[in-house]
């Protein structure tokens, strides 16, 4: 489960943002609404353990992030959490394959090849798996995207603008893939965006302002 206290931020010299407090259980979803400079990215980022707030706190389950030491929050963040980047972007140097390998690795788990290439399966990307991922579609990278946010069972995805990149079609199919795929592993699930075509989807909502 994630929760917030009282989480405010300010970048050096700009005003405080102030969030209000948010609550995502396991297998739901909250969806973060909200036009483009209210904070959206910087909200996931503080939920991520990218960005540690000015005030605030951040729970998952008994955890409290930034309570951690550095280490100690690098190796929580790769087995819990898995982040959905507005652009992706992978090693470039290596397939679609090994980059949900990496993640693995990083997140000092073992390699399980059967996770990796049921995902792959699951997202229709199979027959993409040896390709580099600059020789996929976009499409295809958002996909691959939720596959290596999912590689390791997190307990909480965050994904931030999942859909802003797709046309209609390609964007229905990518959320329909991300909450099944969060339920699959029972995580909490929390999406930022401007993008209103998501409105109807997710009852659950927070709008920021
Ligand atoms: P959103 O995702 O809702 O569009 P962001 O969280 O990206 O909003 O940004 C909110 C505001 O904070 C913007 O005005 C942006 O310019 C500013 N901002 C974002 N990142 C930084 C940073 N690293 N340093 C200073 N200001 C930043
Ligand atoms: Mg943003």
């Amino acid at each position: 489960m994630l929760s917030t206290k009282n989480l405010s931020h300010s970048y050096k010299g700009t005003q405080a943002f102030n969030f209000p407090d948010l609550l995502c259980q396991p297998s739901e979803t909250l969806l973060v609404i909200g036009q483009s400079g209210v904070g959206k990215s910087t909200l996931l980022h503080i939920l991520a353990g990218i960005l540690i707030p000015t005030k605030g706190e951040v729970l998952i389950n008994d955890t409290s992030l930034y309570k951690q030491k550095t280490n100690a929050l690098d190796t929580f963040r790769g087995q819990n959490i898995g982040m959905i980047f507005q652009k992706p972007h992978f090693v470039q140097a290596v397939s679609a394959v090994e980059n949900l390998f990496l993640a693995q690795t990083m997140a000092n788990k073992a390699k399980d090849t059967k996770r990796v290439h049921t995902l792959l399966d699951q997202l229709n990307i199979s027959n993409r798996a040896t390709a580099k991922t600059y020789q996929m579609s976009q499409g295809e990278q958002q996909r691959l995207s939720i596959a290596r946010a999912l590689v390791n069972n997190p307990k909480l995805i965050l994904a931030d603008e999942p859909t802003s990149a797709l046309d209609d079609s390609n964007c229905n199919e990518v959320i329909q893939l991300l909450k099944h795929q969060a339920e699959a592993v029972n995580a909490a699930l929390v999406i930022v965006t401007h993008d209103s075509r998501l409105k109807d989807i997710f009852p659950n909502q927070l709008e920021l302002n």
